[in-house]
């Protein structure tokens, strides 16, 4: 299975385990676990304090729903919330609380049963994070009062997300649940970060897989530093929301680093400039917190119309160029709005405009990187179907070159067996493909003859007309040699102007005829010159017929190496055309054994 398909597969199955892990909280909301609506009042301001705060005389006002207290004077950072719990039949009854805006004392019977950050006397005190709580009730199998003593100096403060009462390991329970879910969610992010970095790599594609690898583990920071969990990990409050401010603030930089390393054209010069503005935001936060002693919580507020800003001009930016988009194009814009609008909605619900929606923000992470893994599998296909192009291109031209290189070699091994001049067998090949008709002639006992040629006097045809009409000659005698012996018989040109023809399966007769009818057509050939002269030749001939030698088989061992018996023949050959030489020219000798 490709590389590729595995992953989706496998975000696939865990996208499907996250939403079984959904289905058992929903079956979780069994458990004996109260959400406290209602029994809530309030006080502006501390209450007075006399070696011991006295609750009971102060004035409290009904208050409708514990996260939206009114009437707070802009001086006003101490805000008292009591809580009115009827009688329950709890063995070891605990409050949870989403979050608290700032530090919390909480009192029962007049004495401190929780503090989250220290609040002295004077309602003092200093951000601490914003961990989930669980604060202990001591006396709940009777009516009692719970006073929360709550610090802040920030816009908001009071109880905010979900509070509600139950046994303490039913609520670790319902901590332990929900935060899995969560980690699920990062270890996919985690994963797949790891897969597109990996994919990116092979595909030599670094600085692309880099970017979308680093938002991805930066979101994965993110998310571990909000999840539940991670303060059952490492209780430091403090340094998670540290890690989950900065690497929420740093999301817009890795973003425009995608973008940048992903799209062309004037985009690249706008993510640019979100980087720039991203990471001097960041500088700027961190030179504040340090120097000017102001929270790095503050500036949530300014970074949020940041990033929207950021990611809205990045967003836009895509879609100034001249090109169209592609399909990977779109599936990186699909990813980045995903995003956006995952985190928007976080952002919504953190201001109370929208209500608080199950894992939103994680379901736009997990979006992002599919949308990503898919851009990274559509590459693969893209340059599979490129690769096997180009494959089957370059198997056509292997196949062209293959059938040329093995057609000059058939060209230049008819060459190397060829007469230049004439086109006959040269005198190697002669030689080599004679010896093979030899041995098969022996072997089933077949006679053959030889026949040696010379042209008379040619000397004087070059002399007299020349050497270029010389080669005419040779050329046109050569045509006539060809086409008046069989097919199977090796015409040669054996030397200047002495031709030898092999005449395999021929016996006295036929060697005789053919012998005669090659004179003829030799005496026959006449050549025009520029003259309008005529040029005839004659030859010499010698004839050797091996027909009687055959026939006593067992005499054969007189010549048992085919390429001495052809030796003999080519010299008895060329004794027999001296012969004629001798005796006047232009005639015939034969010469049988
Ligand atoms: P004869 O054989 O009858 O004794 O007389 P000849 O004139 O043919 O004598 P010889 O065989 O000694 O001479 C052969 C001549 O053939 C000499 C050489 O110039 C000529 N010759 C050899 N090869 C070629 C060739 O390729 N082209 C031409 N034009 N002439 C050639
Ligand atoms: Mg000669
Ligand atoms: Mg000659």
């Amino acid at each position: 299975m490709p590389t590729g398909i595995r992953c989706v597969r496998d975000v696939v199955l865990l996208t499907l385990l996250i939403l079984l892990s959904q289905l058992s909280i929903a079956a979780n909301d069994e458990l004996d676990i109260k959400t406290l609506e209602s029994g809530w009042s309030y006080h502006w301001g501390d209450v007075s304090y006399n070696n011991g705060w006295e609750m009971q005389t102060a004035e409290w006002k009904d208050l409708a729903v514990f996260d939206d207290v009114p009437g707070r004077s802009n001086d006003a950072s101490i805000l008292w919330l009591k809580l009115s719990l009827p009688a329950g039949h709890w063995r070891d009854p605990y409050i949870f609380v989403d979050s608290i805006d700032l530090t919390v004392q909480v009192f029962e019977n007049q004495k401190m049963t929780y503090e989250f950050g220290h609040i002295s006397l004077a309602g003092l005190s200093q951000f601490q994070g914003w961990p989930w709580h669980l604060i202990p009730v001591m006396n709940a199998d009777k009516p009692t009062e719970l006073y929360f003593r709550i610090y802040s100096n920030y816009p908001f403060i009071g109880l905010s997300g979900e509070v509600v009462i139950g046994e303490k390991s039913d609520l670790l329970q319902r901590v332990y649940k929900r935060g899995m879910t969560g980690m699920v969610f990062i270890v996919i992010l985690f994963v797949a970060g790891i897969l597109v970095t990996t994919l990116g790599i092979i595909k030599r594609e670094r600085r692309i897989a880099l970017s979308t690898g680093l938002l991805s583990f930066d979101l994965v920071l993110m998310m571990f530093a909000e999840n539940e969990l991670s303060q059952v990990i490492l209780n430091e409050p403090l340094i998670w929301r540290y890690l989950a401010a900065f690497s929420y603030f740093l999301v817009p930089f890795f973003l425009g680093l995608v973008v940048r390393e992903w799209f062309s054209g004037v985009v690249r010069r706008i993510a640019l400039l979100v980087c720039i503005v991203t990471c001097t935001f960041v500088a700027g936060v961190i030179f504040a917190s340090v120097s000017l002693d102001v929270s790095f919580i503050h500036a949530y507020g300014i970074f949020d119309g940041l990033f929207i800003l950021l990611v809205l001009a990045l967003l836009i930016g895509c879609f100034l160029r001249r090109e169209p988009l592609s399909f990977q194009d779109g599936l990186v814009i699909f990813g980045i709005l995903a995003l956006f609008l995952s985190l928007l909605m976080d952002m919504f619900s953190a201001y109370n405009f929208l209500f608080w929606i199950a894992h939103a923000g994680q379901w736009g992470l997990v979006f992002f990187t599919l949308a990503m893994l898919t851009v990274y599998l559509a590459k693969d296909r893209d340059q599979q179907v490129s690769l096997n192009l180009l494959m089957h291109s370059l198997e056509k031209q292997v196949a062209e070159r293959t059938f040329e290189l093995t057609e000059s070699k058939k060209q230049l091994e008819q060459l190397a067996q060829e007469d230049f001049l004439t086109g006959l067998l040269n005198r190697r090949s002669f030689v080599d493909q004679g010896k093979r008709e030899l041995a098969n002639a022996l072997r089933h006992h077949q006679p053959f003859a030889l026949v040696l040629f010379d042209i008379d006097h040619f000397k004087n045809i070059n002399d007299n007309y020349g050497h270029g009409v010389g080669d005419k000659v040779l050329e046109k005698l050569a045509d006539v040699a060809k086409r008046t012996s069989r097919e199977g018989d090796l015409v040669c040109r054996y030397g200047g102007e002495e031709f030898v023809i092999l005449l395999p399966q021929s016996n006295t007769n036929d060697a005789r005829s053919f012998v005669k009818r090659l004179h003829e057509a030799l005496n026959n050939i006449s050549l025009m010159v520029n003259n309008g002269e005529r040029i005839c030749i004659t030859a010499s001939i010698g004839i050797v017929i091996f027909e009687q030698f055959i026939a006593h088989g067992e005499d054969n061992h007189i010549y048992p190496e085919v390429d001495k018996l052809l030796e003999f023949m080519l010299s008895q050959a060329d004794e027999a055309m001296y012969e004629v030489k001798d005796s006047g020219r232009n005639g015939i000798k034969e010469r049988a054994f």
